[in-house]
């Protein structure tokens, strides 16, 4: 039985719990991938099967606000956020807590303003070698509430298997993200490593593992995202790949069979083994079960979709990238961009800008089919109000709370 984490009830959601208690009960081995369809008459919802807090984002929260209830009177500090969503962010510094770094990675507190009697709590993402050695010199245990997900552990795990291999270290990731700066830098620990943020850079790193561009431009091309002393000649020939834990999947395949093609193209089938490490991707099952979903809801098909959560938060505006090639995609924060039929505000992954639409609903004979998802770090209570302002807006409320209570009902026949 999945563990059950200790997350303050205002981020739970009576409606979403009971739908996705229905769907497991009736689902326990995660097979069926379509989505729930909630039928209200005028407008029609198509709910992703798996969505919202993830097993690393809740142990995330018991953690922090544990914290918080033991050290009552003390400052305690997040080392930066704690997960890309600004509600539980925001909730946190209202209890008190402040963070230490800047999701850019300034420091917003000076370090030596720190103390033994203070308390830091380390995020989802984890952090790097240095700040926890950085830490511990101030006398912090950084160990105390430690709130690295466990699947980002898994890559370290990975990264350092690799290096005992005798592998260079590809990282498949964004370089300014929390937590493939924590990667990095633990897997420098292990073996040289390159950070590589798509397919483009990945066919540039082929490049130079090809022999097409000269060494010689490796450390500009590939500057600070690259180990110390990285010799592209010698490290480049024999690599593994890593991935941040919520990258798209597409992607991570693609830039594996780059690179496994490159290496065969340079040494040959027969030594292809020597030369690239074939391990499995190390996205975490959040990110691939989030993504199938997600790739169900398209097939499923509707007018548009509503993707819930942090602007910032990588998982989510994977979910973005692959619904907006295929309808009308606004990627809100919470209900409050929502502004009746009229208006929604959202964000635009092309110019990183919060835009507003009018007309964002179709007008249209027929019900209008919205398909809904969140990304693993959006609390189901914004999902719920999402679907109950929507609801309200096609004057379906009360088909809501029917459609609800037979979830509730089919729940009872599974018990
Ligand atoms: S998205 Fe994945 S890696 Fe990140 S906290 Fe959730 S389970 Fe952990």
């Amino acid at each position: 039985m999945a563990r059950k984490f200790e997350i303050p009830s205002f981020y739970r959601s009576p409606i979403v719990s009971t739908i996705k208690a229905a769907r497991r009960s009736a689902d326990q081995m995660k097979r069926d991938l379509s989505p729930t369809i909630l039928d209200l008459g005028p407008v029609r919802f198509k709910i992703a099967r798996h969505f919202g807090f993830c097993f690393g984002v809740e142990n995330a929260i018991e953690i922090a606000y544990r914290a918080i209830a033991e050290n009552l009177g003390r400052r305690i500090f997040l080392l930066s956020e704690m997960i890309h969503n600004p509600q539980v962010n925001a909730d946190l510094l209202s209890r008190g807590v402040r963070f230490l770094i800047s999701a850019d990675g300034r420091e917003l507190v000076p370090f030596e303003e720190i103390g033994g009697d203070d308390v830091v709590i380390v995020p989802a993402f984890g952090t790097t070698v240095e700040i926890f050695e950085r830490l511990e010199k101030l006398g912090v245990n950084p160990l105390r509430y430690n709130t690295t997900c466990p699947f980002v552990e898994k890559v370290w795990t990975r990264a350092q298997a690799l290096g005992d291999r005798g592998y260079s270290i590809v990282i498949h990731g964004k370089r300014s993200h929390e937590e493939t700066r924590a990667t990095f830098s633990h897997a420098q620990l292990y073996a040289p490593s390159v950070v590589v943020r798509n397919l483009q850079e990945a066919k540039i790193l082929a490049a130079f593992i090809t022999g097409m561009r000269p060494a010689a431009e490796f450390l500009a091309e590939f500057a600070d995202r690259h180990s110390v002393n990285f010799d592209p000649q010698v490290h480049l020939s024999r690599v593994g790949v890593v991935n941040q834990t919520t990258m798209l999947a597409e992607e991570t395949q693609a830039i594996s069979d780059l690179l496994r093609d490159t290496m065969r193209q340079v040494y040959g089938e027969q030594s292809l083994a020597q030369h690239f490490a074939d391990t499995r991707d190390t996205l975490c099952y959040a990110t691939t079960e989030n993504q199938a979903a997600t790739r169900a809801l398209i097939q499923a098909g509707g007018d548009l979709a509503l993707v819930v959560g942090g602007h910032n938060s990588s998982n989510t505006s994977h979910l973005v990238e692959l619904l907006s090639q295929h309808c009308p995609t606004y990627f809100i924060r919470d209900p409050q961009q929502i502004e009746g039929g009229e208006l929604i505000r959202h964000l635009r992954l092309d110019t990183k800008e919060v835009t507003e639409t009018r007309g964002w609903l179709p007008k249209k004979t027929g019900p209008t089919e919205i398909l809904v998802t969140a990304g693993a770090s959006c609390p189901d209570r914004l999902i719920e109000e999402i679907l109950l302002i929507v609801a309200q807006i096609f004057g379906a409320q009360q088909r809501l709370q029917s459609a609800v209570e037979s979830f509730e009902l089919r729940l009872r026949s599974h018990e």
